[in-house]
């Protein structure tokens, strides 16, 4: 997958999350700054790792088990410190959205989730490369729309 679907998909989830807690009372706790955060770490394995062909996201740490193990760790870490709900809150969709990027990368081709240790590779392709920009489009209109939508009532 491409860079949009990366990010546009873990956007349009706290773009959700944010108006379930506006419909529970708690304001509107995502601002900018945090859909960005949470876009940021739906593109992060490919930022940390840039490549432009499978066999090179195969060879790529970022994509595999312990990079998302570590994630989920730093984002726990973050979750068990932080006194303020809506932190965590921020934490969980970041470690949500990396998450999500090799899982979707995992439907794209596939991973080499031990690498460089193991040669396995997880993965199919039900979304062919042929897609990619199909799906990118069709994320970036999506959570566009969502935004819309979901825009504060007057
Ligand atoms: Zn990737």
């Amino acid at each position: 997958m491409f860079a949009l679907t990366h990010i546009c998909l873990p956007v349009a989830a706290a773009v959700v999350m944010n108006v379930f807690a506006r419909r529970q009372g708690y304001g509107d706790p995502f601002t900018p700054w945090t859909y960005a955060l949470v876009g940021l770490f739906g593109i992060l394995p490919d930022l940390l790792h840039p490549h432009l062909y499978l066999h090179e996201r195969l060879d790529s740490w970022s994509h595999g088990i312990p990079a998302v193990v570590a994630v989920t760790l730093l984002g726990g870490v973050i979750m068990a410190t932080q006194r303020h709900r809506v932190a965590s809150v921020y934490a969980l969709m970041c470690v949500l959205a990396y998450g999500a990027h090799v899982g979707g990368d995992m439907i794209s081709g596939g991973i080499r989730p031990w690498y460089p240790w193991s040669p396995v590779v997880w993965g199919t392709n039900w979304v062919p490369p042929g897609q990619w920009i199909t799906l990118d489009i069709l994320t970036t209109l999506f959570t566009a729309a969502l935004f819309y939508v979901a825009r504060r009532p007057r």
